[in-house]
């Protein structure tokens, strides 16, 4: 099975990996402090916090702005569960605002519309690795004094405007899961240029601790203040090497994915009934997924069909995403449901996502080119 998306690991990477494991720190050490500067240098942010996954570093994220009960957030529907739930975590309601229909990424028009007293936040997340149309979020933002994330997971390395992700919002959230632009197995990041946002999210994420191991040990002190509640959301030494090494990986990376983009393209340029997302020309898409619409109006076969063929064929398609607000919970929790946002939702019967990763070879992705277009003109 050819997968969707998968990590690349090198002998450079493993050496990193396996250095740290013979040093004396294996967590709260050197590499976390490095780690962190490195990912703060690639996107252009003042701080970099890293954690133990990327919902970890939304929960930070939302702590950090104070996300509290009563309190709305704007948020897409179309993402991952993670970028919602972080706002329930705090006892905040996650409000969906719809997506725009070319590129899937947060409408500012529709956003606009949900504002009203509680809202505290708007996370947009550069679907896809697309950046969303930050200017005019920002714009909205501005006006009705509210905080701006960004949800940037699919987005390392991506640009809007010659901005790296990760220098737009106020916090960006990064995760290193292995389907990720990089990978440390699991982790997450967030990137601030605000210092009492940085200080407060150390604090969270050590149990609301005012000093670590290592602080404490170069001070020759026992002595510490817990100074409000927090959470271990640490993470490790020997994933921030793997981080370190992967990082210095990114730009080649980003390279091959879009070269694997740009043949996908070519290939389905023309043919009726399958259509890539919009790509806009002010930005630079790090392509963290390929993700094309299916008209099954105008072929023969529809986007469930085209799936399940590809995956009889060993093509490990897959469907990013089911609309955060149609999952059980969520209609649940807050009485919504569909009909709430009908353009993700029409989107969600079309959508399919192929394979996308550095490592996939130039046979696989030929081969996964023909098998589509032959499915779809049979
Ligand atoms: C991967 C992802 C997350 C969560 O990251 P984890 O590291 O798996 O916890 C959040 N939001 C989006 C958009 C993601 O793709």
């Amino acid at each position: 099975m050819i997968p969707y998306g998968r990590q690349t690991i090198d002998e450079d990477d493993i050496k990193a990996v396996n250095d740290v494991l013979s040093s004396d720190w294996l967590t709260t050490g050197p590499k976390v402090a490095e780690f962190e500067q490195a990912v703060a240098d690639y996107v252009g942010a003042k701080y970099a916090v890293a954690v133990c996954n990327g919902t970890a570093a939304l929960h930070t994220a939302m702590h950090a702005i104070g996300i509290s009960s009563g309190d709305e957030v704007i948020v897409p529907p179309m993402t991952f569960a993670a970028t919602a739930n972080c706002v329930v975590f705090q006892g905040g309601t996650p409000v969906f605002a719809d997506v725009d229909p070319d590129t899937l990424l947060l409408d500012p028009v529709k956003v606009e519309e949900k504002i009203n007293e509680k809202t505290k936040a708007i996370i947009g997340v550069d679907y896809a690795g697309q950046p969303c149309d930050w200017d005019s979020l920002r714009e909205i933002a501005d006006k009705h004094v509210l905080r701006l994330v960004a949800d940037g997971c699919h987005a390392l390395g991506a640009e809007y405007k010659g901005r790296k992700v990760g220098s737009i919002a106020d916090m960006t959230i990064f995760s290193f899961h292995p389907v990720k632009h990089i990978t440390t197995g699991e982790g997450g990041m967030i990137t601030t240029d605000e210092p009492a946002l940085a200080r407060h999210m150390r604090l969270f994420i050590n149990h609301g601790i005012s000093t670590d191991a290592r602080q404490r040990e170069q001070q020759s002190s026992w002595f510490y203040e817990m100074v409000g509640l927090g959470y271990n959301y640490r993470i490790t030494d020997f994933q921030c090497a793997l981080g370190i090494s992967q990082l210095q990986k990114l730009p080649k990376f980003l390279e091959r994915r879009r070269e694997i983009a740009a043949y996908y393209d070519k290939a389905f340029d023309g043919l009726f009934g399958i259509t890539p997302l919009v790509v806009r020309k002010d930005s630079f898409h790090a392509y963290h997924l390929y993700v094309a619409r299916v008209d099954g109006d105008t072929l023969n076969c529809d986007r469930t069909t085209l799936f399940t063929k590809l995956r009889e064929k060993g093509i490990g398609v897959n469907v990013h995403y089911i609309p955060v607000h149609l999952h059980p919970f969520y209609m649940e929790k807050f009485h919504i449901g569909p009909g709430s946002c009908p353009i993700a939702e029409s989107a969600y019967e079309q959508i399919i996502s192929l394979p996308m990763f550095p490592g996939i070879s130039d046979e696989d992705v030929e081969l996964v080119a023909l098998k589509v277009k032959n499915i779809i003109c049979s």
